[in-house]
């Protein structure tokens, strides 16, 4: 028996988790070789169904997600055409709460793998149909379903995810890792809250894993486990292992509550390298009512002292969710600001998504919801926002994403924070406004743009001091690499041949090469003190990032 175990990935870095331990567990357990095929959903539908063809399964086993579900649909639909006697199974959350009316729908799907995945798919690849749990099968024209799977005890049992050689070809993209199954918690809108038991792999068996990826030079590990903070002990074991085998190049995601750490852990992380750790915290609201209502209790005083303390060093992403209940646009602004105050590295603005099986899609009267019927189900409006509300937050998201989360405008967007408004959330408001006014949300920009659209802003707002922000708008421009040419409000101050002078300075070969990975450039305002005074400073581009060296030459 040939097997296909097939990941469509929402992005070529990503890497799919699910049907790598799948691979393990066949292999062990049934000594079964299943092939991995990946892909993502920007490659084109023909291309893949060629691939399978070519592999020639008997069994075709996809892995289904919210972001690949319709890709995955209409891919099905086209397999049995070109192999009309191989078996198609799909798995994943995207079809364990809704199977049967899935399978009605499309004919050409034989089994969905309901629920965990690995003790399922074994059964069905050496079973009788009688005696497989966790599958929904055809008998005839109905549908059936023998029970449930129960989950793996010990997670132990499941094999490392990663052959050696995926682990060397992948270490530039992103991979994913688990050390536990399952979240505690019971967020009305979130799957994961629908089996509130949580397992663990046993916190040797984790370290012996995290020393491969370190050894292997991995540059980020996605942990995936819901909530990683969960038992003290165990994550800090992990942790102080992480510390004591850091190799300077692996960057370790987690998800974790940013209320639930203790005055040791905030310690420890105070000296973790910089940049080793980054920690995605999902805030969603700070809105009480809200709160209550998705079964979330942040205590968003300790959220707060906790992230001060660590965001020098780890890289902070904090999430928010537009559209949950009783949050309407004006109680989502003290989300934002409160959120924006804390300076994350980036600020994720979801939209609630009314997903099957959860607690909020069983409240969609009592909200007045409505929703998307296809994905990612996202709310159109409900009895707290309006439609054209959640469309401003969508500009808001992108404006964010251009002058925050890009990192690119520090020290411009900050000088106009600070002097132009009261709360950060209406300068967004406005920039956001003035892209729809200018229809710029209708076309790619290159970087350049997104400066001028700044300048143009500025200038169109009235605003005053604009000498003195054109020398910050100046400095972030210099910060994105050597320019490629200077816009139109770019004040040169430097026009005199220095490079003679970087040569000798900085041994460079030849003052093309020189003027090729430098940039001499003086400023009328202090803006590294923020404060009036002459500033002048060599900007040196390296394969690292910038350096900035004081100058006067
Ligand atoms: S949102 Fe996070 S904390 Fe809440 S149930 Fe889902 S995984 Fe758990």
């Amino acid at each position: 028996m040939k097997v296909v175990l097939l990941g469509i990935n929402s992005k070529y870095v990503h890497t799919n988790l699910a049907i790598r331990y799948i691979r393990g567990y066949l292999k062990k357990y049934g000594n079964i070789e299943a092939a991995i095929l990946e892909t993502s959903i920007n490659n084109e539908l023909p291309e893949i169904l060629r691939d399978i063809y070519e592999a020639k399964p008997n069994f075709l086993i996809v892995s289904t997600y919210i972001w690949n579900k319709e890709y995955v649909f209409k891919l099905v639909k086209e397999v049995k055409k070109v192999l009309p006697f191989i078996k198609v199974a799909l798995g994943g959350p995207e079809v364990s709460y809704n199977s049967e009316e899935v399978m009605n729908e499309f004919f050409e799907i034989d089994y969905i793998i309901s629920g965990e995945g690995e003790e399922s798919t074994l059964q069905l690849l050496t079973k009788g149909i009688e005696d497989v749990f966790g599958v929904y099968y055809r008998d005839g024209d109905r549908i059936k379903h023998n029970d449930s799977q129960e989950s793996i005890c010990n997670l132990d049992k499941i094999p490392f995810p990663y052959t050696d050689e995926e682990l060397i070809e992948n270490k530039e993209k992103i991979l994913y890792y688990e050390s536990s199954r399952g979240c505690p918690f019971n967020c009305s809108y979130c799957m994961s809250s629908i089996d509130r038991s949580v397992r663990y792999f046993s916190v040797d068996r984790v370290k012996k894993d995290l020393k491969t990826f370190l050894d292997r030079g991995i540059k980020i590990l996605k942990f995936v486990d819901r909530t990683y903070n969960l038992k003290k002990e165990r994550y800090m074991e992990i942790w102080r292992y992480l510390l004591d085998n850091y190799n300077g190049h692996t960057t370790f995601h987690f998800e974790i509550s940013g209320d639930l750490f203790d005055e040791e852990a905030i310690s420890f992380l105070e000296k973790v390298p910089d940049g080793y750790f980054q920690f995605e915290v999902g805030v969603q609201t700070t809105n009480p009512s809200t709160m209550a209502l998705i079964n979330r209790k942040n205590d968003l005083e300790k959220l707060k002292d906790n992230v001060l303390r660590i965001k020098e060093n780890i890289h902070l992403h904090l999430d928010l969710i537009a559209g949950l209940p009783m949050e309407g646009y004006e109680t989502f602004k003290n989300s934002f600001d409160y959120v924006y105050a804390l300076e994350p590295e980036m600020i994720q603005l979801g939209f609630l998504k009314i997903l099957k099986g959860t607690q909020i899609s069983q409240e969609v009267d009592k909200n007045q919801y409505k929703y998307m019927n296809f994905p990612p189900y996202e709310v159109l409006s409900s009895s707290h926002i309006s439609y054209s509300e959640l469309l401003r937050l969508k500009n808001i998201e992108k404006v964010l994403d251009y002058y925050y989360n890009s990192g690119k405008f520090k020290k411009s967007v900050q000088f106009i924070l600070g002097n132009f408004y009261e709360k950060n959330f209406n300068l967004y408001e406005e920039l956001a406004d003035f892209f729809e006014k200018n229809a710029y949300f209708k076309v790619a920009h290159k970087q350049t743009v997104i400066f001028n659209y700044l300048y143009d802003f500025y200038t169109e707002k009235g605003f005053d001091k604009i000498d003195v922000f054109l020398e910050y708008l100046k400095y972030d421009y210099l910060m994105q690499g050597k320019p490629g040419f200077y816009p139109e409000w770019y004040r040169k101050d430097k026009n005199k041949d220095v490079y003679g002078e970087i040569v000798k300075n900085l041994n460079f070969k030849t003052n093309r090469e020189a003027y090729k990975k430098t940039e001499y450039e003086g400023f009328d305002y202090d803006i590294l003190l923020n404060r009036a005074g002459r500033r002048e400073l060599l900007f040196v581009y390296t394969k690292n990032g910038v350096e900035i060296k004081e100058s006067n030459l």
